[in-house]
């Protein structure tokens, strides 16, 4: 059987034109993705909850014939959000959503309808069956507030029981830890579907910026790479693409379900590792 293989794309800021996303759409889309996700602000307000995301959605859907699966993080939501949210994703036919508790926003006072992504999880299978096809997050090194990775596996599989289909990784740079993660889900019998979470490095103040928020490890070989090809950004770029695509051809011949690759809307970076890695998945 083959491994899926996706993208994470986000949409533009509210202030500029839906459309200027469109051209990387296109090319992502050429790539053949098994599909396109979309992120989503877990912040804001939630009267256009999901708005943009949901317009990119759309355009993966109907304008470059992919499957969209839409980020809701339900933090900063009432119920009555989600189900106008669900509405409109079924009113443009997208029925696979990424079902997230979302970062806590500074200043803004969650709203009490949904503590934990296995709430919502189980509020989207009470109100709509198994309309949506539902993926949820997990995380191979620990989730940053969890001081007990059984305790969050724990809790990974009460939100897997509550009604998901398949997972999606955070990203991570060492695979030994994936790997670990997946033997041990496995024995506590969470038998979904797990795509590994990978993100290219092509920029240094990215990568340590996304360190700082999702505490992954970055193992010897990648600091290597950081501190000497750091301050040039064409060798990075390069290096980065190598170091992706040979995280990916392990991860492959371990047997990985799929990879799910944060490109950052970075056509260039997907083109690169899809060629390098097709006849591999
Ligand atoms: P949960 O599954 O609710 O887990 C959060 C924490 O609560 C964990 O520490 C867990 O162990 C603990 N926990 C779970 N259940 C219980 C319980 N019953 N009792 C006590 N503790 C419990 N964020 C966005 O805002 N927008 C996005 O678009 C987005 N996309 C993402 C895509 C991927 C693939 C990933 C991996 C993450 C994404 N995030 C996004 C980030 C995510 O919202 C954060 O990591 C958030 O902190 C946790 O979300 P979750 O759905 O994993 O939460």
């Amino acid at each position: 059987m083959s491994a899926n293989f996706s993208f994470e794309v986000f949409p533009p800021k509210q202030d500029m034109p839906v459309n200027v996303i469109y051209d990387t759409l296109e090319k992502l889309s050429d790539l053949n993705p098994n599909f396109i996700s979309v992120t989503c602000g877990a912040g804001g307000s939630s009267a256009n909850a999901g708005g943009r995301m949901i317009e990119v959605a759309a355009a993966i859907k109907h304008k470059y014939n992919r499957k969209a699966v839409a980020h809701i993080p339900c933090i900063n939501l009432s119920k009555d959000d989600v189900l106008k949210m669900l509405a409109e994703l079924d009113g443009q036919g997208i029925d696979e959503i990424l079902a997230l508790r979302g970062d806590r926003v500074p200043g803004v006072e969650p709203k009490k309808d949904f503590l934990h992504a296995s709430d919502l999880i189980s509020f989207i299978r009470k109100e709509t069956g198994n309309k949506f096809k539902i993926y949820a997050a997990c995380y191979p090194e620990g989730h940053t507030e969890s001081t007990d990775f059984d305790k969050d596996i724990e809790y990974l599989k009460q939100k897997v029981d509550a009604g998901v289909d398949g997972l999606i990784s955070q990203l991570f740079f060492d695979n030994r830890f994936f790997l670990y993660f997946i033997e041990k889900i496995r024995r506590v019998g969470i038998n979904v579907s797990v795509e590994a979470g990978i993100m290219p490095v092509t920029n240094k103040k990215q990568i340590e910026k996304m360190v700082n928020i999702c505490g992954a490890n970055l193992p010897v070989k990648f600091r290597k790479i950081l501190d000497k090809y750091g301050e040039n950004p064409v060798a990075l770029k390069d290096a980065g693409i190598i170091y992706a695509c040979e995280q990916i051809a392990d991860l492959l011949a371990n047997d990985a379900d799929g990879i799910h690759l944060y490109v950052m809307n970075n056509v260039y970076v997907a083109h690169r590792i899809s060629d390098a890695v097709k006849n591999l998945i």
